[in-house]
């Protein structure tokens, strides 16, 4: 935890919080926090700065907050995900919040298990909870925003023409297609496919809707891995 976020319901007034649970813990025994000690801390999707401990009970603290800094910047982008296995989609729900991706579609293609829907990590809590993981690691406190959308065909034809507008759109495929760009400095809308990949009508139907199919090298990479070298590539 690089940075401890603050929930709005922690506050007891505008400059003081109580925390427990989890963060508490995690106060006492990774960070060994004493009365006297700071942390940096942030509010859950508004400004960073400082915590300074000022009572420490085992089942209780209560910081004394400063709050002055902008959080960083986000990523230019949108990720058109199809839904992953659901192992691998909480850790790409963190991966996503660490680097700084404010948008997430998340969406269904003939690949996709069915069962994958299913999980309970699409709960908004447990989507929240994972996304506040991938904050803490990354020292950004704004929580990126995560679209369901099962209905590929629809989503496609109907809306994603609208989101692309006059944007760089890219879909991720293995084959003989235009090396993926690298070091980009313009929105973007990234398609990334499923475990079996995207199926020839996906591709063409998400081309006909303004991307370009691009690929990252002879070798096949699983979608967690794939998130992170496109985002390290293009941005
Ligand atoms: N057998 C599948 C295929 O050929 O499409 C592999 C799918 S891969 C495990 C999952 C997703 O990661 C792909 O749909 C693609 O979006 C992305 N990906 C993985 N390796 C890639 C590569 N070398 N080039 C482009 N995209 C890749």
């Amino acid at each position: 935890m690089n940075l401890l976020l603050l929930e709005d319901s922690d506050f007891t007034d505008e400059q003081h919080v109580r925390l427990s649970g989890r963060r508490l813990t995690h106060m006492l025994e990774i960070h060994q926090v004493a009365v006297g000690d700071t942390l940096r801390v942030g509010r859950i999707n508004g400004l960073m700065g400082q915590g300074e401990v000022i009572s420490l009970e085992p089942q209780q603290a209560e910081l004394r907050i400063q709050l002055d800094q902008q959080p960083p910047a986000k990523l230019p982008l949108t990720l058109l995900l199809a839904m992953p296995r659901p192992k691998m989609f909480r850790r790409i729900l963190q991966h996503c919040a660490t680097l700084g991706v404010p948008e997430i579609i998340l969406l269904n293609s003939y690949r996709v298990e069915k069962s994958f829907w299913q999980t309970p990590f699409l709960q908004p809590e447990a989507i929240r909870e994972n996304l506040l993981l991938g904050l803490e690691q990354a020292r950004d406190t704004v929580l990126p925003n995560v679209r369901i959308e099962k209905r590929f065909k629809p989503f496609v034809e109907d809306q994603l023409p609208g989101l692309i507008g006059d944007q760089l759109g890219l879909v991720a495929h293995p084959g003989n297609y235009p090396a993926c760009p690298r070091g980009i400095d313009q929105p973007l809308t990234l398609a990334i496919g499923p475990e079996g990949g995207w199926i020839p009508y996906e591709v063409e139907k998400l081309v006909e809707a303004g991307m370009q199919p691009v690929q990252l090298g002879e070798r096949i990479l699983r979608v967690e891995t794939a998130v992170t070298a496109l985002l390290a590539r293009l941005y």
